[in-house]
């Protein structure tokens, strides 16, 4: 199902050997390690194993000189078979790539081989409780002491903090001009005094929890401070460009799990003459989501091309574009899948119906709907702002 096109032979063979090694863990293996409130540890292992982890970073540091693309079939494929790892959005594709393109060659040296053999994680934390969806009003504050730089702040629903060796944290500093804040990334290491961490209750059945941040006077050296002081901007797009096409290939695995278990489920389930899959008010909502993944993988793959080609403003567009296709496609087929299997689609033992819940996330992180309906009104159609 879904066989990729316009695809090298590299990636296909890529696509199917992670997706030989989805198939060795799947949902069952995730749906234990959540209920044991455990990590997916094995899995983790076995992919950075296997290079796949680091697919996308630098060779000289460890990486297997890829790009975003490459990265973006590791997570599909592992998704699709039930097992998707979320770490791998923010610690190579974020973290990493922030690191490899603005990093110094001391944070290079220190970060990628362990990100890229996923020894280390790195966790990414730009969300505020009064700010959300508007980043632009984050006030964690960087202040100079010396060398050092002195944190404070509050963060909120940042993945997997506890068990990431650090947290890339988007703090401002103050522009010594204009006096106006402007958006710097610092390390913060997970034990550093005045960095503390509570988990937040979620609904969600995953094994990366979310946590509400506080950072109080956090003392950093100089070099906590990740590339220019004065390119911050531009710095972070190129973190959340590589999280927009992620989050794509993070839905897809998503939907096309799903989609296949309704398609199975469909051939074999007869409670008339014919399976009930032959009905067209079931068998055309399955169609129509294929479709829908088939035109969502497109933009994603134009995305992650634009992008590891160095055109950062059109991937942006296009990043944007493809997160909210896949997206769609996701709860869409979710919400299909569970319907095709009746009351089967809410047991436990085919433990589809949790996913309606892991399905709505990629439709509010890491960037709202509403956000790039907004970016693509302003941007792409030049449409006034009414915020
Ligand atoms: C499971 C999960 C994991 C996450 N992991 C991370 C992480 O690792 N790191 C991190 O930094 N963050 C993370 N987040 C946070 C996520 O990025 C935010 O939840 C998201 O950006 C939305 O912010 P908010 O929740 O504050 O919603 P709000 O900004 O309060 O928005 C609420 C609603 O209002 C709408 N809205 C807001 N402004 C407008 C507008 N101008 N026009 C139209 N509609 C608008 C939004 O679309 C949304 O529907 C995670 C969230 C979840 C749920």
């Amino acid at each position: 199902m879904n066989a990729p096109v316009l695809e090298t032979e590299e990636h296909k063979a890529l696509r199917s050997a992670v997706a030989a090694l989805g198939k060795r863990y799947g949902r069952d293996y995730m749906t234990r390690v959540v209920q044991g409130e455990g990590h997916p540890d094995e899995l983790w292992a076995d992919a950075a194993k296997l290079g796949y982890l680091g697919v996308s970073l630098p060779e000289e540091y460890g990486g297997g000189g890829g790009g975003i693309a490459e990265l973006s079939i590791v997570l599909e494929e592992l998704g699709a078979a039930g097992s998707p790892l979320l770490m791998l959005v923010v610690s190579p594709a974020i973290c990493g790539t922030v690191i490899a393109r603005f990093g110094t060659e001391a944070q290079k040296r220190e970060w990628l081989p362990g990100l890229a053999d996923g020894g280390r994680t790195m966790a990414f934390g730009i969300t505020e409780p009064d700010a959300g969806s508007n980043s632009h009003r984050i006030t964690t504050t960087a202040r100079r002491d010396g060398d050092d730089w002195i944190l404070t702040g509050r963060k909120v629903f940042i993945s997997g903090v506890d068990t990431a060796d650090a947290t890339l944290i988007v703090g401002r500093t103050e522009d010594a001009r204009t006096g106006k804040l402007k958006p710097c990334l610092f390390i913060v290491p997970r034990d550093a005094p005045g960095f503390t961490r509570s988990r937040i209750d979620m609904e969600l059945q995953a094994p990366e929890k979310q946590f509400e941040l506080v950072l109080d006077e956090v003392r950093l050296p100089a070099d906590a401070l990740v590339g220019d002081e004065d390119a911050g901007l531009l710095q972070l797009f190129a973190g959340l460009n590589p999280e927009r096409i992620m989050t794509a290939a993070f839905s897809l695995g998503m939907a096309r799990y799903a989609l296949s278990r309704a398609v199975e489920y469909a051939k074999e389930r007869t409670v008339w003459k014919q399976p009930i899959g032959a009905h067209q008010a079931l068998a055309h909502p399955l169609a129509q989501s294929h479709i829908e993944i088939e035109l969502a993988r497109l933009m994603m793959q134009k995305a992650a091309r634009l992008y590891d080609d160095g055109d950062d403003m059109g991937a942006g567009e296009a990043a944007n574009m493809a997160k909210f296709a896949a997206a769609d496609a996701c709860v869409k087929a979710v919400d299909q899948a569970v319907h095709t299997l009746g009351g089967n689609g809410l047991t436990k033992e085919f433990g589809l119906a949790s996913l309606i819940v892991a399905s709505r996330v990629a439709r509010i992180a890491p960037v709202s709907r509403e956000m790039i309906l907004n970016f693509v009104s302003h941007q792409s159609l030049g449409l006034p702002k009414s915020y």
